[in-house]
């Protein structure tokens, strides 16, 4: 991470905001916490990044996107010491999951085939082919439901790197909780969304934030009513933010939310059926040694109403368990564990009936989704 600050001279300064030096020009370094004017020509590398400084960076850093995401403008009079404080607390909720060691896909997902499709035909589209949806309404609000564990993050995470744009999470439960319904700052994080456009704005468990209250909570409408103000700010100036919001249950939503239509996308995400269990179950054993019949345990998960995390899980419990059986764990133990012990490395019924029974069992006979959804 790189941070630059432009002064009202025009100067940019460059702040090493990273662990370890930034070298300059091949020979200076400018150590942690450190900073120094930028000069045109320089060059700056840090690990294998490098990035030479062509002519002053501008305040609209677009296309160096990956590298400047974020633009802050303090110049706005930015008196009240009090939005300074919420820009920090938001950007302590926010997290910028874009940069991930191989990026997941849609093709990452399994059995969630409907939900693709209307994805990929209300919001991918669009965003990538603009020319085609000239003039006619975008939806830049979404509602991801169904039960845990059956891939909602995970398909919004999938979307921005489909389409290549900025990915900014947030969990609706904390907010609601840092906040208490304080709305304005709604507004300030929808401000951060807009200037690392194009974005998608990811809240978790919405419901936390946009639940229907019984009439008395004043905190709750205020929080509601804002919301409603941004989204249709967001479509009267034209960004290109996207709001894409999670829940385990629709029906808790606040009305004003789901029929205001400007939240008009509804994706329902269910558990796998049988050819959904065996997607999800390749998606996760790709790259392990499986001696076992997956469509004979695609249709055990199913039975088992297991959920998208639920076979994760199983997965990783059942390499844990081949590991104890072909005494890899011993071996780290004796500290004489070589790769090559792992050739002969299968994974098979015993090791998955195991990691199932164990998984069942810690939720009393019943999948980890089940009992969360029904709590
Ligand atoms: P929650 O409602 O609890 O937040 P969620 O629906 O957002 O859950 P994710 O967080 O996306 O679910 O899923 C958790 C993990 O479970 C994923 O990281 C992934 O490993 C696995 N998983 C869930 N659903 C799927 C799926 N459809 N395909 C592949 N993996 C899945």
């Amino acid at each position: 991470t790189l941070a630059f600050i432009k002064h009202k001279q025009g100067d940019i300064e460059l702040w090493n905001v990273n662990k370890s030096n930034i070298i300059i020009n091949g020979k200076d370094s400018l150590a942690p916490k450190e900073s120094c004017y930028i000069i045109e020509g320089d060059k700056y590398k840090i690990g294998d990044f490098e990035l030479p400084v062509k002519s002053n960076p501008k305040a609209n850093l677009s296309m160096l996107r990956h590298s400047f995401s974020t633009v802050f403008d303090f110049e706005k009079d930015v008196t009240p010491m009090i939005e300074k404080q919420n820009l920090k607390s938001i950007l302590s909720l926010v997290k910028n999951e874009r940069v991930t060691m191989k990026p997941l896909m849609f093709s990452d997902i399994g059995g969630q085939d409907k939900a693709i499709d209307i994805i990929k035909k209300g919001v991918l589209f669009p965003i990538r082919y603009p020319e085609a949806y000239k003039n006619m309404p975008l939806n830049h609000g979404v509602i991801l439901y169904g039960p845990p564990g059956t891939g909602k993050t995970r398909l919004a995470q999938a979307l921005s790197n489909e389409a290549d744009i900025n990915f900014i999470k947030l969990n609706g439960l904390e907010m609601e909780s840092k906040w208490v319904g304080e709305s304005e700052n709604w507004r300030s994080l929808f401000q951060t969304a807009k200037e690392s456009q194009p974005s998608i704005l990811f809240i978790d468990e919405f419901d936390a934030v946009a639940k229907e209250r019984g009439g008395a909570d004043v905190y709750g409408d205020k929080v509601v009513n804002q919301l409603l103000t941004l989204m249709s700010d967001l479509e009267k100036d034209g960004d290109d933010v996207f709001v894409i919001t999670a829940t385990n249950k629709l029906d808790t939503l606040d009305k004003a939310i789901t029929r205001s239509g400007r939240f008009g996308l509804h994706v329902p995400m269910e558990l796998p059926d049988e050819k959904g269990a065996r997607q999800i179950l390749d998606i996760h054993t790709k790259d392990l040694p499986i001696d076992i019949d997956k469509d004979e345990l695609a249709k055990t998960l199913v039975e088992k109403k297991a959920s998208g995390a639920d076979i994760a899980a199983i997965v990783t419990n059942a390499r844990s368990q081949a590991f104890e059986r072909f005494g890899i764990y011993q071996k780290m133990d004796d500290g004489t564990f070589n790769p090559d012990d792992l050739a002969n490395l299968k994974i098979n019924k015993d090791d998955f009936d195991k990691a199932i029974s164990e998984l069942f069992q810690k939720t009393q006979k019943r999948p980890i989704g089940y009992n969360h959804y029904n709590k």
